[in-house]
């Protein structure tokens, strides 16, 4: 057997070389390259997802450093997303990038129809409710994923299968305050929707859909609970 970079995963009975091919013609895009697009983004890039779109309008800033593991002090004040795509890059030639310098908005969404799988590595619940509403309403998968001092949660979404965010967060506070957030918090889990997005094309395993997982750093404590679909929510009406 050729021992080309994937040659671990073609080691794994229920992966191997055949689900590898499945990620080179997979489109994910990230929405959000902070903490956890940075660590999305690097493992979708390191394990051979074919094409990566990355959505951020932010200069790189010396307080996102301790997290944002895409970038480095020589960056500073430097698009977020032209480091990002320059990484990616080093990182693995076979990987196509397409960046889109402006935050998400119901005018310009319509990109989201070019990909695969969507993940939500954005900081605030506005831009979550939109990422689920669009993905609802354009039956796209996605990964939403949420970060806050030592803790984080995480959930996957299948249009049309399984609960959505308005099904869960019956009642939304759109606050703004900035609690803070512990640096290694978003890299676990920005990890784990780089995981689910794999786990999606690939078929592999069971999606963390209709659950939502809490993520205690503090207490090392990893906790699931199950979600039910609620009736009347808007994304049974689709
Ligand atoms: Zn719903």
């Amino acid at each position: 057997m050729i021992k080309d970079r994937y040659f671990k995963h073609y080691l794994i009975p229920n992966f191997g070389r055949e689900k590898q091919e499945l990620l080179k013609d997979f489109k994910v895009l990230v929405v959000g390259a902070g903490g956890l697009g940075s660590s999305a983004i690097i493992y979708l890039a390191t394990n051979g997802v074919g094409k990566i779109g990355i959505v951020d309008f932010d200069n790189v800033d010396i307080t996102n450093l301790h997290r944002q593991i895409l970038y480095s002090p020589s960056d500073l004040g430097k698009l977020k997303v032209e480091v990002a795509k320059e990484k990616i890059k080093n990182l693995n030639l076979d990987v196509n990038v397409e960046i889109f310098n402006f935050k998400l908005n119901k005018k310009n969404y319509d990109i989201l129809e070019n990909y695969d799988f969507i993940i939500d590595a954005t900081d605030n619940i506005e831009s979550k409710l939109l990422i689920n509403d669009i993905c609802i309403e354009h039956k796209k998968p996605f990964s939403y994923a949420g970060v806050n001092r030592f803790f984080s949660s995480t959930t996957t979404i299948i249009p049309g299968k399984s609960s959505c965010l308005r099904c869960i967060f019956k009642k939304i506070k759109k606050e703004h305050k900035d609690f803070g957030v512990f640096g290694t918090v978003p890299g676990i889990t920005g990890i784990i929707q780089a995981t689910e997005a794999i786990k999606f094309r690939t078929g592999v395993g069971e999606l963390l859909t209709d659950r939502f997982l809490f993520i205690d750093l503090l207490n090392m404590k990893f906790r699931i609970s199950k979600v039910n679909p609620d009736k009347n929510c808007m994304c049974r009406k689709n």
